[in-house]
């Protein structure tokens, strides 16, 4: 299992030109390999190999002097990273790839030869870069680490990504099984009722701060002059900020629905394609529901905890969670999003509409888990079966395995019909 730590680190004036020269010559080399191999594609239907592009890394540093000047494995790494691509996308797991911009994000890689020194806040880089000063926040896990990626942000900062490969222990989890769905009035609503949500006052202010300066920045019409480089730099500062909030959430939250546990059920996104509908567009990609379910994957997985995902087309939201059966949406009037509280006619309850979705997503990711192991049992009856099936017994270690609650947890019982636009999996008519 590998797991990336991200650390600040704060070059200097001189390593920051020498990581500039870096960041550009790796950039250069993507997109030259990426052009060559592009053509040769064209030509005769292949990429170009790792060994191929690494062929003709010595005459390119002959023609090109100042290619040199980054280390040579960091070069490597680019043909590295690039072949990779081509064989994600050959393999239709990602799109064709893109030439790098020197605007936005910059980053290299050292695959080796990294030296951490957390006793004196130094990381060790091979070749001209040498030791830059580091912020090492938490303990380093007790293993071994291979690549070491160096970032800059479009707001100036610099880090360093260092990637672990740990053995994890199993974690014996709290509960049996949970299901999650996302929704846009609350970020996640889960099986056992809980809602949580993103500081919403806290991000709506930081927006407000950047829709500020966004207008300042407008105004500087100069684009070569300081004023306007400095007030760039602002916008970026706040966008950074917006984002470092966002993910802490989604650290948080999913570490804590992961480790807690055994069985992870949410819906398979298909997000590229709610995201035809422009309404829904923005919501969705700024709720980053796509990044959430990765780290809820990941961690799940660090955890020896199962992630199981429904498919997105399963009625979640239009069977009654206790009898399985239809409701009968329509008629009802219960297809307006507006509603949020749903009088079923099977089990003559009132059921929350998302938390009745969410019980849906966890017995049919079990139904797919249990076809998936050939139990011959019924969804209601087979979380503790699967369980046994799955591993860890979960009634060992009792409560006191409980981290301490860090996500932002609000519990936002019953509330009366709120307007917004629903959850996922809702029907989106007339949104
Ligand atoms: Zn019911």
């Amino acid at each position: 299992m590998y797991r990336a730590i991200k650390v600040r680190i704060y070059p200097t004036d001189e390593q920051e030109s020498y990581l500039a020269q870096c960041f550009g010559n790796t950039r250069w080399l993507w997109n030259y390999m990426l052009n060559a191999t592009t053509t040769a594609y064209k030509e005769t239907g292949k990429g170009l190999s790792k060994a191929a592009m690494d062929k003709l890394l010595p005459a390119l540093k002959k023609e090109y002097e100042w290619l040199g000047l980054a280390y040579s494995q960091v070069l490597q790494r680019v043909t590295f990273n690039l072949s990779s691509a081509f064989v994600n996308f050959f393999e239709g797991r990602a799109k064709y790839p893109n030439f790098k911009s020197k605007h936005g994000k910059q980053s290299i890689q050292y695959p080796q030869n990294v030296k951490l020194m957390p006793q004196d806040s130094f990381i060790k880089f091979p070749g001209n870069l040498g030791i830059v000063k580091t912020v090492f926040h938490k303990g380093l896990p007790d293993a071994k680490f291979t690549t070491v990626s160096i970032s800059k942000n479009a707001d100036g900062r610099y880090y360093a990504s260092i990637l672990f490969n740990q053995e994890d222990e199993p974690i014996a989890a709290i509960n049996e099984a949970i299901g999650v769905d996302l929704g846009l009035k609350n970020f996640a609503i889960t099986s056992d009722g809980s809602k949580y949500d993103l500081p919403k006052k806290l991000l709506a202010k930081l927006e407000r701060n950047r829709k500020r300066k966004q207008k300042k920045l407008a105004r500087k019409k100069d684009k070569t002059s300081n004023k306007r480089q400095k007030a760039r730099c602002l916008v970026a500062k706040i966008s950074g900020k917006i984002s470092r909030v966002r993910e802490d959430f989604l650290h948080k939250l999913s570490r804590k629905i992961a480790y807690e546990n055994q069985v992870i059920c949410v819906e398979d996104l298909a997000v590229k394609n709610m995201v035809k509908n422009p309404n829904l567009a923005k919501a969705i990609s700024d709720q980053g529901w796509g990044m959430f379910l990765t780290m809820l994957k990941y961690k799940a997985e660090r955890f020896g905890h199962t992630y199981q995902e429904i498919n997105r087309f399963f009625p979640s939201s239009q069977l009654c969670s206790e009898t399985l059966l239809p409701i009968p949406m329509l008629q009802k009037g219960y297809d307006s999003l507006k509603i949020r509280f749903i009088d079923c006619p099977h089990c003559q309850k009132q059921h929350d509409r998302d938390i009745n979705a969410a019980i849906n997503i966890k017995n049919e990711a079990l139904r797919l888990l249990v076809s998936q192991y050939g139990l011959g049992v019924s969804p209601n009856e087979v979380t503790g079966e699967l369980v046994r099936v799955l591993g860890t017994s979960t009634s060992a270690q009792g409560g006191d395995v409980r981290p301490k609650t860090s996500g932002r947890k609000k519990s936002t019982k019953s509330e009366a019909i709120p307007n917004d636009l629903g959850s996922l999996h809702s029907p989106v008519r007339g949104v």
